[in-house]
């Protein structure tokens, strides 16, 4: 019986998770479901799941919770605050941890696992762009096992040779590979002229014509950002260079992400684009259950596209291939650039086209560092979220 702590059970992606685990109560155990404020869907999903216990970042939330589930008598001990996020994610009981809080809040309580060697199940990009170089090495030092949640990355995993990570060690080219290819639907924007995307609504920007998700990743995905932010993710997992990562722009999301062989083989993985799949191949992995997701039907879906990206309506991709190439803190401070904006452009306070200038514009301002500690990165985060409101109040 394996113990789960999920880190986001109220999102997109912890509410698919805990919809693979409920197929299978005979494998899996939740241990700890863990959010932000969101109390009375996490009341819902404690009821159900009965983990030992439910966590709650905001200590007023939390509060409503336990008086919630004291009146219905139900044993779940709830904590609250930052810590309480990194103790279950670490706790000698949990075998696996999902890490699913989206953005710069989850970096802390996902190494937290990554220390305490847990197998770890990441969906939170954001951890990776951050603080790739400390988050990888403290993987290797603590005996965590990483397994990919991102739809690509996780296609990418299955595509690599004999599913050993033997590329953490020697690189890509030593296992015969000759690049990546990281597909990318082009977002709900795919066609949309320049002039169009200068009038695009917070509602136009999350519907997304193929994945159901969080709002911060569906925006990241109408800008290209999550591209951006993935090619980052796949060059620290894969201990790749960022020109053996070739973005392609396949508008049906069928295929996942493709690797290529030295000998002109392409693999690829395929599937319908329900995040249950690399769910459910991560949990399991090396073995395999049933996700819920039907195969595809590859008569119904006849025809695949593929094109490149184009970086001149869409500037954010350049500007995280930039960030990658020039290293150290630049990654961190694009995410937290991206962060502010996004937010910014949901709350109305800046238009969809504003997004790459602050970002573009806080990477001016904010100096670049060696990233050899935790510090050094939350500094670069924390100034780059000054310098991007800064830049916002300027436009
Ligand atoms: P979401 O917005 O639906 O859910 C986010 C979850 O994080 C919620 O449970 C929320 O309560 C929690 N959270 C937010 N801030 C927190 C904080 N400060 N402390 C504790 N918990 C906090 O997002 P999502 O779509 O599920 O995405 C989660 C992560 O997975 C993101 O990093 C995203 O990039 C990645 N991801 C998502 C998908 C997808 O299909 N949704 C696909 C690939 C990768
Ligand atoms: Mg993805």
């Amino acid at each position: 019986m394996q113990q789960v702590s999920i880190l986001g059970s109220t999102g997109s992606i912890g509410v698919s998770t805990l919809d693979v685990l409920a197929r299978h109560p005979e494998r899996y155990c939740v241990y700890a479901l863990a959010a932000n404020t969101q109390w009375s869907l996490l009341a819902e999903q404690v009821m159900r799941f009965a983990p030992r216990y439910a966590v709650l970042r905001d200590a007023q939330a939390a509060e409503q919770l336990r008086e919630h589930l004291r009146a219905r008598g139900c044993e779940t001990q709830v904590l609250a605050g930052e810590e309480a996020l990194a103790e279950v994610a670490s706790a000698s009981e949990v075998d696996t941890v999902m890490a699913a809080i989206v953005g710069a809040a989850g970096l802390l309580p996902t190494l937290a696992a990554v220390k305490a060697g847990k197998k770890v199940l990441l969906a939170n990009k954001e951890a990776l762009v951050m603080a790739g170089g400390l988050f990888m090495r403290s993987v290797v030092e603590c005996g965590a096992t990483l397994l990919p949640i991102d739809s690509e990355h996780n296609a990418i995993f299955q595509c690599l040779p004999n599913h050993q990570p033997d590329y953490l060690r020697a690189g890509l080219t030593a296992s015969g590979v000759r690049k990546i290819l990281l597909t990318a639907s082009g977002g709900p924007f795919r066609t949309a002229s320049a002039e169009t995307l200068a009038t695009v609504t917070p509602a136009q920007a999350c519907a997304h014509p193929n994945w159901s998700m969080g709002q911060k990743i569906s925006v990241d995905s109408a800008t290209l950002m999550n591209k951006g932010l993935e090619l980052i993710e796949a060059c620290w997992l894969f201990n790749a260079r960022p020109d053996q990562i070739e973005v392609v722009v396949h508008p049906q999301s069928v295929i996942h992400s493709l690797v290529e062989y030295a000998d002109g083989s392409l693999l690829a993985q395929l599937g319908n684009p329900d995040m249950r799949t690399p769910i459910a191949h991560a949990l399991a992995w090396p073995e395999r259950i049933d996700s819920g997701v039907a195969g595809l039907d590859l008569i119904a879906t006849a025809r695949l596209d593929f094109c490149a990206p184009d970086s001149e309506r869409f500037p954010c991709l350049a500007l995280a291939q930039a960030a990658v190439r020039t290293g150290g803190t630049a990654p961190a401070v694009l995410n937290a650039a991206n962060e502010v904006a996004v937010a910014a452009f949901l709350a109305g306070r800046i238009g969809f086209i504003d997004i790459p200038v602050v970002i573009r514009e806080t990477m001016h301002r904010v100096p670049v560092t060696e990233p050899d500690t935790l510090t050094v990165v939350q500094t670069a985060d924390s100034d780059a979220r000054v310098a991007a409101e800064a830049v916002i109040d300027t436009l």
